[in-house]
């Protein structure tokens, strides 16, 4: 096989496709969109958070689905996600504000006159780095304050915010287009650390507000709640909340039961789908996979599948979780292995090698939740999702 038979080869064929695909529904995202945004008052608007790839559901595709719900405030962990959706929302035609979580360190404070970005400032020194390059590019870097009201994380003390906004208010090239804080517990609405949280975030809202209240240009942004909070904490909602989680169609409680807004259901969004890969019979008392975790205690039929942990199907599932097929339950038996697994189909009739296989969401009347999957790997579906939807080949679906 020579070199000039590859390189004809390798210009003339497409990439071929993984056998695992994470589709994501456009419409769940927008629908789900206007319900969160629908609990909120009519003026109060929603900033999108699609951080980590959009919890995984992919960051341009679904911002542009959110954009077209009439989402114009989105919300990132740090610059590089920034500036990829901003070029993105650029060539979209769309004005956004994006809001850079994370803030900057030391030499990344030019992007943000560049590209238009808002950013959270928590300490003089990075506000100071922002105003000179603000200035020198002739624009004004929007920043949101950070306070921290009882999460014990990023930002400044409640009572700082007076000197710091005062303090910031004086440089040029800067402009406080905001303040929020985030809630620690908002999911259980009966702790008390909510109520201190709002508390604490109302004190330093009212600092914020003297300072600004002779202040021009836009109004000023107070926000506070995340999708917990806007569905559970109507005295939190502020001028604007920050939803991620609802946003992809679960409750932040991780009961489906909760996963409602304005009396309509969310609608999870992202499904994981696979095909059998090989089908075989074995023995009663037959040992399957590393270490033999599972032994058959029947003659059985099983379907080895093309995922594993390198795919995002964590180990903690080994033994644990189900796989539907043909529309029905198939239980994982043995290890999950870094890019195989196996399930028990002997109870399914006339499995074949291509069937698809789906480990997240549903097919026919069956369907298997991130909530039942984080369950049983011990974690939350925020992590589920992002590992899941980050490590797959992923397509938009309207
Ligand atoms: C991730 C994040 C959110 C969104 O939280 P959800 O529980 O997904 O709604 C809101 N605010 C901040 C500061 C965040 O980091």
């Amino acid at each position: 096989m020579g070199l000039s038979f590859l390189r004809r080869q390798i210009s003339m064929n497409p990439f071929p496709d993984s056998a695992n695909r994470v589709w994501v529904s456009a419409a769940a995202l927008k629908s789900n969109y206007r319900l969160m945004r629908s609990v909120l008052p009519p003026a109060t608007p929603l900033l999108a958070m699609v951080k980590a790839d959009a919890y995984g559901h992919g960051m341009v595709a679904a911002a542009g689905a959110f954009a077209e719900a009439g989402c114009r405030h989105f919300g990132v962990a740090e610059l590089p996600e920034a500036v990829r959706l901003r070029e993105y929302l650029y060539a979209a035609g769309i004005d956004a504000e994006i809001l850079v979580m994370a803030g900057l360190l030391p030499g990344q404070e030019e992007y943000f006159p560049r590209y238009g970005l808002s950013a959270a400032v928590f300490s003089l020194d990075s506000a100071r780095l922002l105003s000179a390059a603000g200035a020198a590019a002739g624009r004004r870097v929007l920043v949101h304050i950070k306070v921290d009201c009882g999460m014990t994380r990023l930002g400044i003390m409640p009572e700082e915010t007076l000197a710091f906004t005062e303090a910031i208010e004086q440089l040029s090239g800067i402009e406080l287009a905001g303040i929020f804080a985030h809630f620690p517990e908002a999911d259980s609405p009966e702790k008390p650390s909510n109520r201190q949280v709002r508390d604490n975030f109302a004190v330093a809202s009212a600092a914020f507000t003297t300072v600004l209240s002779a202040a021009k240009g836009l109004p000023p942004r107070h926000h506070l709640a995340n999708s917990a909070g806007i569905l559970n904490q109507r005295m939190a909602h502020f001028d604007m909340a920050r939803s991620g989680i609802a946003l992809y169609g679960y409750a932040p409680d991780g009961i489906p039961a909760h996963a409602v807004a304005g009396g309509e259901a969310l609608q999870p969004a992202m499904r994981f789908v696979s095909r059998v890969l090989q089908v075989k019979d074995v023995a009663a008392g037959c040992g399957v996979s590393y270490g033999h975790t599972f032994v058959t205690a029947r003659p059985s039929r099983l379907a080895v599948l093309p995922v594993g942990y390198e795919d995002g199907y964590q180990r903690a599932l080994s033994n644990k979780a189900s796989v539907l097929i043909h529309g029905r339950r198939a239980p994982i038996v043995g290890r999950i292995c870094m890019n195989l697994c196996l399930a028990d189909v002997t109870e399914i009739a006339a499995v074949a090698t291509g069937d698809e296989v789906v480990l997240l969401g549903c097919q026919g009347d069956e369907c298997v939740s991130a909530d039942e999957l984080a369950a049983l790997a011990g974690t939350i579906s925020y992590e589920l999702l992002c590992m899941i939807g980050n490590n797959n080949q992923r397509e938009m679906v309207a």
